[in-house]
């Protein structure tokens, strides 16, 4: 057999080290690399005027929250497409940018045919907005529906997650049985009032769960509930990530679906058939008017630059706390 030598590990001596705005950076150079155009895409899509409307608290504040699943709501699952997934997420998308066909969004793309049109059309009182369908005094009782079968989808996980845990502790005896599932019924009920004083009747609350942004607050409470143990926090973060999937599913289907069959019977009686909505040509024949479509001037531009946005200070700041901390900036993963 012949002797096999190791030939010298060159790699051992590192004559170059990385240095990012005189800052050295001594971690791996592709995973920093990695986090710049992370950081970089995420804070030029939070420079968004819209999102800056629509997150402005959170944003503010983004150590009160658990991001992971607003992100996750964003992305596909796994590998697998089907139409149901793909027209949830597309529901999904379109609830946390406030592009969902509300009549107050109508209203700028369509002003023909809605303008001056655009109250709620279950109260008549208020304009449809996003956050109006989820505070509306006539679908409340849609909202409520939804909110229950989610804190009912709640109960069975959680004694599921309970009842798992008695089995591999074996800590449990038959006589005591019986008394101890009454008390985990009394406690889930507890948490459960708990969740739904919190989050349901709170107005910005019940919003923020829907999207998906969840309170490190709801996360803590949960957390002391399932015990004390270092997998309870992990496990309360995803039973509250799941639970606010739940509620959103929830809502999609109960409040929305009946907003929209609504919506389209009234249009029916408005004279707005989905064929006018088409062709915008369509409305106006007759009268004369032509359509003024707006468009946008390639020369005003409203992304920011590229290169503004590297140079950023805010950007810097992330990224010395992600070098010295290792510390992700709204949780992006
Ligand atoms: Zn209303």
């Amino acid at each position: 057999m012949p002797i096999i030598n190791w030939s010298y590990n060159r790699s051992r001596f590192i004559n170059t080290t990385l240095i990012w705005h005189n800052k050295l950076v001594d971690i791996a150079p592709r995973d920093f690399i990695k986090e710049i155009n992370k950081t970089t895409g995420l804070f030029t899509w939070t420079k968004q005027k819209r999102i800056q409307n629509l997150l402005t608290k959170q944003l503010a504040h983004p150590e009160k929250y658990t991001w992971k699943q607003l992100w996750s709501n964003l992305k596909t699952n796994g590998t697998t497409t089907s139409f149901k997934e793909s027209k949830n997420r597309s529901f999904r998308i379109k609830l946390l940018h406030d592009e969902l066909p509300t009549l107050d969004r109508l209203t700028i793309r369509m002003p023909y045919l809605y303008s001056g049109n655009n109250s709620c059309r279950t109260c008549t009182k208020e304009p449809e907005t996003r956050s109006h369908l989820l505070t509306c005094i006539e679908l409340e009782h849609l909202n409520a529906q939804a909110w229950t079968t989610t804190m009912e989808k709640l109960r069975k996980r959680t004694l599921n997650l309970i009842n798992t845990d008695k089995r591999i502790n074996k800590a449990h005896n038959d006589t005591n049985k019986k008394a101890n599932n009454q008390n985990d019924h009394n406690s889930i009920d507890a948490l459960i009032n708990y969740l739904t004083k919190t989050i349901f009747y709170k107005q910005e609350n019940r919003l923020d769960f829907v999207l998906g942004l969840i309170q490190e607050d709801f996360v803590i409470k949960l957390r002391d509930f399932l015990g004390k143990g270092r997998t309870s926090s992990t496990r309360a973060h995803s039973l509250l990530c799941k639970t606010s999937v739940t509620f959103q599913k929830n809502f999609q289907k109960i409040t929305w679906n009946t907003r929209c069959n609504i919506t389209v019977e009234t249009d029916k009686i408005l004279g707005i058939s989905s064929k006018i909505k088409r062709s915008p040509g369509q409305a106006h024949k007759g009268n004369g008017k032509k359509i003024q479509r707006k468009t946008r001037s390639p020369n005003k531009k409203s992304k920011p630059n590229a290169e503004q946005i590297k140079d950023d200070p805010k950007i810097k700041e992330i990224l010395y706390n992600f070098i010295e901390r290792g510390t992700k900036w709204l949780g992006l993963r």
